[in-house]
């Protein structure tokens, strides 16, 4: 059994935190390191707490907390090789723990597979991870959903997937530069609400029980927009069943239950 909560998400900063009764981990630290903590707080897990920080790439809404957080208390690091390099001016004193992507390792009683997905990163990952049978998948900036990447997340209970955008309200908006919307569409971008849910709709026959959704643009979408998109695509797939989370940039998600029971 796992708990999830998102502590935050959005472009000014994305850190989740996944527990089982004796290990937890963050997922990026892309909050500042006092912000993670004041958030960690909240839930009632002190920073000694963290067995570590899992990085999915080394953007700075993903990793402006590890070098702070990372010295303050000591909490290792893990990420491949490309991501700790294109950090490595930044994060002196940072204890680097790496993995090779594709592969898989345990961090106490959690079992980590990564797997690279498409955004403008150096070495950019998603994870699914597993507590005895129960799968949580992370699925956060990534301008298209590859073939691999839907089988690895394929039987998850739970999925953290990037709604980023409204594609309309994208196409619209008069303050993003064409280059700029360009990158945001292409596949090394950002996933917008409609694709999001395209991938959800594809898990409906799988154990997915809950799709929580991240990483929204302040200004070019809203949770009730990602909300509905989704729902109704999941809905038109047989998935009505499935629980929709969204998760905000200024309030941490409930503690969510992943699996077991109590
Ligand atoms: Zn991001
Ligand atoms: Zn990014």
């Amino acid at each position: 059994m796992f708990h999830l909560t998102v502590l935050g998400s959005g472009s000014a900063g994305n850190c989740s935190l996944l527990e089982t009764p004796t290990t937890r981990l963050l997922i990026d630290a892309g909050l500042s390191a006092k912000r993670i903590g004041e958030r960690l707080a909240g839930v009632g897990v002190a920073p000694e707490q963290i067995d570590g920080i899992l990085l999915t790439h080394e953007h700075s809404d993903h990793a402006a907390g590890i070098s702070v957080w990372s010295r303050r208390y000591g909490t290792p690091v893990y990420a491949n090789r490309l991501t700790a390099e294109a950090l490595s001016k930044t994060t002196e004193g940072v204890q680097w723990r790496f993995f090779v992507t594709g592969g898989e390792f345990s961090l106490g009683e959690i079992r980590v597979q990564s797997f690279p997905i498409s955004h403008d990163a150096a070495e950019p990952v998603g994870f699914v991870l597993h507590h005895q049978e129960i799968g949580v998948g992370f699925l956060t900036d990534l301008g298209f959903a590859t073939r691999l990447v839907l089988e690895r997340v394929r039987s998850v209970h739970t999925l953290v997937i990037e709604t980023n955008h409204d594609e309309k309200l994208l196409q619209d908006d008069t303050r993003r530069p064409w280059s700029v919307k360009q990158r945001i569409f292409s596949r090394h971008g950002h996933l917008s609400n409609a694709a999001a849910a395209e991938v959800l709709a594809g898990m409906v026959t799988g154990n997915l029980c809950r799709a929580v959704l991240g990483h929204l643009s302040g200004d070019c979408n809203s949770p009730e927009l990602a909300v509905s998109t989704v729902r109704s695509r999941l809905a038109q797939s047989g998935g009505e069943r499935i629980e929709v989370v969204c998760a905000t940039q200024n309030e941490p998600t409930p503690r969510m239950r992943i699996g077991g029971i109590g």
